[in-house]
């Protein structure tokens, strides 16, 4: 069945809770000239899905479409899905909770499915490591939200297979990057237990907060304490 506006209604009620109990954009705004990295286009250009947009639209006028303003952003979009379009928003001074597209609720995380077919969990968007605060602090990271992630990404799989077979596609971009790096890869299991896949074997194991990397960025910062488990 394709999405429809009632399924992504459906999702965002499902899907409310917070990443953590921080204001993580007053980590990493600072280093953006005070705009909080994930809600600047220059740095993530939002992209959803046709029924959402019109589920948004018909909520406000938080979000616009958005119109590529340089070569790169042109690029960007070039080889995006018809099904998807391009929006931004009024800006983080104006965010509305309840009317944040399923990305902004979602970052910097995506759903993980193993070599198998099997969602296990939630891992990150890595190549924002070097400007996500929250990726270099995933202890903060609350049960409640990794488990209605996962819920509402279930939704979505169920009615939307291009939507799986691309986070699908991810997952297995993200196990080649790591095997070359020889870095695990850091999970959230489906409960929000800490989890590591190994670079070159992928088999998942338990592990410690502490295991997983900081980076350069924010790696001489004290670790925030961690979300109770
Ligand atoms: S999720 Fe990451 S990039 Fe977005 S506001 Fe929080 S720390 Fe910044
Ligand atoms: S809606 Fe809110 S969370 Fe989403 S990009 Fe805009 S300011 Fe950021």
């Amino acid at each position: 069945m394709p999405s429809t506006i009632a399924l992504y209604r459906k999702i965002f009620d499902t899907f409310q809770a917070p990443v953590s109990r921080y204001d993580c954009g007053r980590k990493c705004a600072p280093l953006n000239d005070g705009v909080p990295v994930c809600c600047d286009t220059g740095h993530a250009i939002p992209l959803v899905d046709k029924h959402e947009w019109l589920l948004l639209k018909s909520r406000g006028d938080l979000w616009r479409p958005y119109r590529a303003r340089d070569a790169q952003a042109k690029e960007e979009l070039a080889d995006k899905h018809r099904d998807c379009r391009a929006i931004e928003c009024k800006g983080f001074r104006h965010c509305e909770r309840d009317n944040r597209s399923m990305a902004c609720r979602a970052f910097p995380f995506f759903p993980y499915i193993t070599r198998e077919d099997e969602l296990v969990g939630l891992s990150v968007f890595w190549d924002f490591a070097d400007r996500c605060w929250v990726q270099s602090n995933l202890q903060i990271v609350e049960p409640a939200f990794v488990r209605e992630c996962i819920a509402a990404y279930e939704l979505l799989f169920d009615n939307d297979k291009l939507e799986r077979d691309a986070n699908r596609e991810h997952s297995a971009a993200m196990r080649r990057a790591f095997t070359r790096m020889d870095r695990v890869i850091p999970l959230l299991g489906r409960k929000g237990e800490y989890l590591a896949i190994e670079p070159r074997t992928h088999k998942i194991r338990r592990a410690h907060w502490r295991e997983y990397a900081r980076n350069d960025t924010f790696k001489d910062e004290k670790p925030a304490a961690p979300a109770k488990r």
